[in-house]
């Protein structure tokens, strides 16, 4: 029986050599591993030219005799050999080279050589070819380049491949896994797709290779995708047979209760969204649900009304945020609403996060191990050793996308280790849309809810792009606006390279602005200041006391201010898109018309990037979080748009979301087949591709 699981050789060893430490550092263990382990390029070593048709820039194959060879020590030491073929010569160059290369390289010699051939002024050149001697045999396939790292030589790397190959091949572990009825036309057996991209014909076109065109290539991607659906699908299915709390409100009770406190009436899609919240919970079966929405659509009073079916239901609901002041805001607007439903039941809300005192965080641990704390707000101190629930029946967490994948994964450990009989309810929320096909693929395994609309009222934002040169221009309207009442954020960027830089900017920035707007008060917040400062910062803030917030990113996620209306975000050409998007969703949140200012500085070669453009150009033309969402996915590509947090790894090496969507829609409908009609083979398929990475699938 074929199986995926035996190690390369080189794993049973226990002192490895360099190489082997390599292979294992970039995950070739196992023999399928380096099996699939596919080359970057080829270079063609299957034939000779004659010099006189090597063209420049070419990597070229040929042979010759050597016809000078002398040390020179102008511009500096280097050794450098002639060679001719009868029509034309070449020079070969060293800078680095030992005596007994010259002697392999002696005049007279015949030689085969190989390298990226320069036209030059002085003919012909090569530097630091490779060379043998000539008449060997030539390679019968395209030579091929693995990626590779540092301490791993490529040919060691090419030979570790070779034999993994072959001994995976014979022992049958690339063995078809889709019955016949269930291929699509012209699918190339896995087998020969994989012998073929490690040793392709000559005759093959390199660019279909390149493009991964191929349909050697396509059999990859097709396996790879297909591997990913079906780990999902076998996701599913377990949740399905895991146990959960059934939470129901009855009529009159607390989340009937919530909305009618509520200083206003839910959007219809927020109505929507929490009849589909409402229905899970109802299910025996552990909800994983995503609630998408965009920056200021609403999603808080959701989890409220979330929060409120599991309290009245009898059991505890933890909410989670990925920064205090975010959990502080949540805190404080929970407490408004849930608190003086809460008081006639005896139950109340806690709060946990680093920064507390170890004595207020136990006595909040003591309260939530007995179950007197019904609703538990907090950051990531909420997942943490411990804290113990009483009763946990709901977990929510709100800006999902901004915990880290180690982050993920130890909630969902934690909600696995408060499982007794029954599994905890899981609520995700996210203010970063993710465009349906991608949903589709990475989360097959959620369900996903979208709100849809803004609450009413919201007035429009205006955004305008300019350069720094009109900075002061600005500031004076500034000043102007602020005189009126209004409130608003100047955001400063920050500086990837160094954290000190970014605070001096913003330090910087803030000393400016409290210079050049007499009589308006301007604070500063930013993310190296102690805690307590910050919420004091940002308690001025809500109060209308500080007109002019001079911050760094910390005020990007979820903060709601809502007599501030207006965002001036400094060198915006260095944001992400969804980042920008955020940050504006800061404002346009009460009556006042809002606008956003995004000021941009010319780079070095006083240009912005085109991709930099693009982000401008986007931000301008539309405020749907959707469109944004969609083109940022375009500008950048879905590895990157998903990043390692958001996916977990690179779970697609081959396949590219947006390019190769027929082959998902063939995936996605496949997988539920597969697992039905042969579940063998598809625990087969999902290992073989998965290995160990499956529990990245689940963060
Ligand atoms: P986000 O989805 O970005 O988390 P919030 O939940 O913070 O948005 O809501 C943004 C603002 O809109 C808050 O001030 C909230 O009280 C208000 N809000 C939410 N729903 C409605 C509604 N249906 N009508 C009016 N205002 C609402
Ligand atoms: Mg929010």
């Amino acid at each position: 029986m074929a199986t995926a699981e035996s190690p390369a050789p080189a794993a049973s060893n226990t002192k490895l050599s360099a190489p082997q430490k390599a292979l294992r550092k970039l995950g070739l263990v196992r023999d399928v591993d380096l099996a699939l382990h596919l080359p970057l390029r080829y270079e063609d070593e299957t034939q000779l030219v004659p010099l006189a048709q090597v063209r420049d820039g070419e990597v070229a194959q040929f042979e010759a005799t050597v016809v000078r060879s002398d040390i020179s020590y102008r511009p500096r030491r280097q050794w450098v050999v002639e060679v001719a073929d009868g029509e034309a010569t070449c020079t070969l160059r060293f800078f680095h080279f030992y005596p007994n290369q010259q002697k392999a390289l002696a005049v007279g010699q015949r030689v085969r050589v190989r390298g990226e051939v320069r036209g030059g002024f002085l003919g012909r050149q090569i530097v630091h070819p490779s060379y043998q001697p000539a008449g060997g045999a030539l390679q019968e396939a395209l030579t091929p380049v693995y990626p590779t790292s540092a301490g791993l030589p490529q040919a060691y790397l090419r030979k570790a491949v070779v034999s993994g190959l072959s001994r995976a091949l014979k022992r049958g572990a690339f063995d078809e896994t889709l019955p016949p009825h269930l291929q699509p036309r012209g699918l190339w057996p896995l087998d020969q797709a994989l012998h073929f991209l490690h040793h392709p014909a000559p005759a093959v076109s390199l660019a279909t290779l390149e493009d991964r065109s191929h349909p050697a290539w396509q059999r990859l991607k097709a396996e790879e995708l297909l591997a990913q659906q079906l780990s999902q699908w076998q996701a599913r299915r377990e949740r399905e047979a895991l146990r959960a709390p059934i939470l129901q409100a009855r009529a009159g009770g607390l989340p009937e209760q919530l909305l009618g406190v509520l200083p206003f009436g839910l959007t219809a899609a927020q109505q929507r969204v929490t009849q589909e919240i409402a229905q899970d919970l109802a299910r025996a079966q552990p909800m994983h649900r995503l609630l998408q929405g965009d920056v200021g659509s609403g999603k808080t009073v959701v989890a409220a009304f979330a929060a409120a079916v599991a309290i009245e239901s009898g059991w505890q609901c933890a909410l989670m945020a990925p920064t205090e002041i975010l959990a502080e805001q949540h805190f404080r607007k929970l407490i408004d609403w849930l608190e003086p439903l809460l008081a006639s039941r005896e139950r109340s809300v806690a709060w946990l996060t680093g920064s507390q005192r170890k004595k207020d965080r136990e006595a909040m641990q003591a309260r939530i191990a007995q179950g007197h704390a019904a609703l538990i707000v907090g950051t990531h101190a909420v997942i943490q050793e411990g804290v113990q629930f009483a009763r946990l029946g709901l977990a929510i967490i709100d800006e999902q996308h901004r915990f880290g994948v180690a982050q993920r994964l130890a909630l969902r450990r934690k909600i696995g280790a408060e499982a007794g009989e029954s599994e905890p309810h899981l609520l995700m929320m996210s203010a970063t849309p993710i465009p349906r096909t991608l949903a589709m693929s990475v989360y097959a395994d959620l369900d996903v809810s979208t709100i849809d609309e803004l609450p009413p009222g919201r007035t429009p934002v205006t955004t305008r792009v300019l350069p720094e040169t009109r900075r002061d221009a600005l500031i004076t309207r500034l000043q102007a606006q602020v005189a009126q009442g209004r409130q608003a954020y100047w955001v400063c960027p920050l500086i990837e390279e160094s954290e000190a830089l970014d605070l001096t900017n913003a330090t910087e920035t803030h000393a400016q602005l409290c210079a050049a707007l007499p009589g308006v008060s301007v604070g500063l917040l930013h993310s190296r200041m102690p805690t307590a400062e910050k919420k004091a910062v940002m308690a001025e803030f809500v109060a209308g006391r500080i007109g002019v917030l001079v911050s760094t990113t910390v005020i990007e996620v979820g903060v709601d201010v809502p007599n501030a209306s207006l965002m001036i975000i400094e060198h915006a050409e260095r944001f992400g898109l969804s980042q920008l998007h955020q940050l504006r969703g800061r404002v346009g949140r009460g009556s006042a018309a809002s606008a956003c200012v995004l000021l941009y500085a010319l780079g070095e070669h006083g240009r912005l990037s085109e991709t930099a453009r693009e982000r401008l150009r986007a931000m301008e033309e539309t405020q749907d979080g959707f469109e944004i969402a969609r083109r940022d996915l375009e500008i950048r590509g879905p590895g990157e748009f998903l990043g390692a947090r958001q996916s977990g790894a690179p779970l697609l090496r081959f396949a590219d979301l947006l390019h190769d969507q027929d082959l998902l829609a063939w995936a996605r409908e496949l997988a539920p087949r597969l697992w039905q009609e042969d579940p063998e083979k598809a625990q087969r398929h999902m290992e073989r591709w998965l290995g160990g990475k499956s529990d990245y699938l689940k963060a």
